[in-house]
């Protein structure tokens, strides 16, 4: 029977709703709240891309100021060629090619661990590569490819206390070991 008051309402909705088995990776996940509601951003195709302010009326071009591509997130975070230099730095070849960032979690290039370390792994990149797309957009500030990746380890490294596991450590000293930057 359908609950009467909006807040019985509100969790019926919810429990009537297909698992998203996804959402696991997004909170599952050792990178801070803020980093993982950027990840529940991309999930939902909500991060503020040239595309989308465009489709919004926010912005008059839906263009990549470095590129002059179409904006939108999967340019951003994989085809970009700001982003092509980063996941090819991280020996991660597969990456531009994916029909989604989602499949990333499937990439053979991901150390054997702990998931709740590769998808705090993945953030981190994924995190990085935007604010460093920011960096160019706001500031006029271009990062090249090694130091994003640097920014990206010291996410993972500060992450890496929130859980009390060896485990955790072991993956990130592999993912670092993977690449040479
Ligand atoms: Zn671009």
């Amino acid at each position: 029977m359908v609950p009467f008051t909006s807040k019985g309402y509100y969790s019926w909705v919810m429990n009537q709703r297909p698992p998203d088995p996804f959402t696991q990776r997004i909170w599952r996940n050792i990178a801070i709240p803020r980093c993982r509601h950027f990840l529940w951003l991309l999930h939902h195709h909500r991060l503020p891309s040239a595309a989308l302010l465009h489709r919004r009326n926010i912005i008059e071009s839906p263009l990549c100021a470095l590129c002059g591509e179409y904006e939108d997130q999967h340019h951003i975070l994989l085809t970009c060629p700001r982003a092509r230099r980063i996941w090819r730095l991280l020996n991660w070849s597969s990456a531009p090619h994916l029909q989604s960032f989602r499949d990333l979690w499937d990439a053979p290039e991901l150390p054997d661990a702990d998931p709740r370390m590769l998808s705090a792994i993945i953030t981190a990149i994924l995190w990085n590569i935007w604010k460093a797309r920011n960096s160019l957009q706001f500031n006029g500030c271009f990062l090249d490819p090694q130091q994003v990746i640097r920014a990206a380890i010291t996410d993972l490294q500060l992450w890496s206390h929130r859980v009390p596991t060896g485990t955790i450590t072991a993956a990130l000293m592999e993912f670092q070991n993977s690449f040479v930057i």
